[in-house]
């Protein structure tokens, strides 16, 4: 079942939202050599609280913290240490979810740890841009399946895969919920996009093949070959004017940018 939002609901995912985008701009200064990734979930933990904000992942199946850690080669579900320390030249994905009186926001960025490889930029600027594509497709009346074709044509002609076994999902009441949204273009059921729906999209970016595997820890997601990968996700829900991405104020979103 995919449930749309009303107006007043609408109102909680977009201060669930706009919280978790601001801990992650605050995340992004914090990025400096020899930071470990436990004190990132800290400083998103400690943020959350004062936001007068829940984890939505702490807890979740399990998950052992606030905020997921995934570097380089991990493609999501890092679990934060205190023995991960980071270095110049890495790309750190952040994922963060929040709930706000029950409604829940979950947004990612992944951005680099003092200066980093051109090829590393070029990475993050395709899967931001492949996320953003995917968002433009958001149109009452298209399907699930056009948001995948955006978003898998953007990556493939820059030379890149998109990761098949994770997929963006519909967010509301739940972390996850119906319907499931491939990065890809998947046969089989494809529901029509309508007013009210919210789905968070979610491309997760690989140099190499797109096959991952889960570490030892049963979370830790890594590339199989050991290629670099970028993870960017955004919550937003369709209007009668287009797209909005839940963590901004309430504008149409149109060609990359938000305008009034
Ligand atoms: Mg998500």
């Amino acid at each position: 079942m995919i449930c749309r939002r009303s107006d007043k609901e609408l109102e909680k995912m977009h201060q669930a939202n706009a919280i978790v985008l601001h801990i992650l701009e605050l995340l992004k200064t914090a990025l400096e050599p020899g930071i470990t990734t436990a004190e990132l979930d800290r400083i998103a933990a400690d943020s959350l609280k004062r936001e007068g904000a829940k984890a939505a992942f702490l807890g979740y199946r399990g998950f052992p913290a606030s905020l997921c850690v995934s570097v380089n080669d991990e493609v999501v579900h890092g679990i934060p240490s205190e023995t991960k320390v980071l270095a110049e030249g890495d790309i750190v994905s952040l994922d963060l979810g929040s709930i706000v009186d029950g409604y829940y926001g979950d947004n990612a960025i992944t951005a680099g740890v003092g200066a980093i490889p051109e090829q590393h930029e070029r990475l993050l600027t395709v899967a931001e841009r492949a996320m953003f594509k995917g968002i433009e497709a958001m149109e009452a009346g298209n399907h699930i399946s056009d948001i995948g074709h955006a978003v898998q044509s953007h990556v493939e002609c820059h030379g890149y895969s998109v990761v098949r076994e994770y997929v963006g999902h519909g967010i509301g009441r739940a972390l996850h919920e119906d319907p499931p949204v491939p990065n890809y273009v998947q046969a089989g059921r494809d529901p029509r996009l309508k007013k009210g729906m919210c789905l968070a999209i979610e491309p997760m970016v690989v140099t190499g093949e797109s096959h991952v595997k889960t570490l030892a820890d049963k979370w830790t997601v890594v590339t199989a070959d050991g290629g670099f990968s970028a993870h960017f996700e955004r919550s937003a829900t369709i209007t009668d004017s287009g797209p909005w991405i839940l963590a901004e104020p309430k504008r149409v979103y149109s060609e990359g940018a938000s305008i009034v």
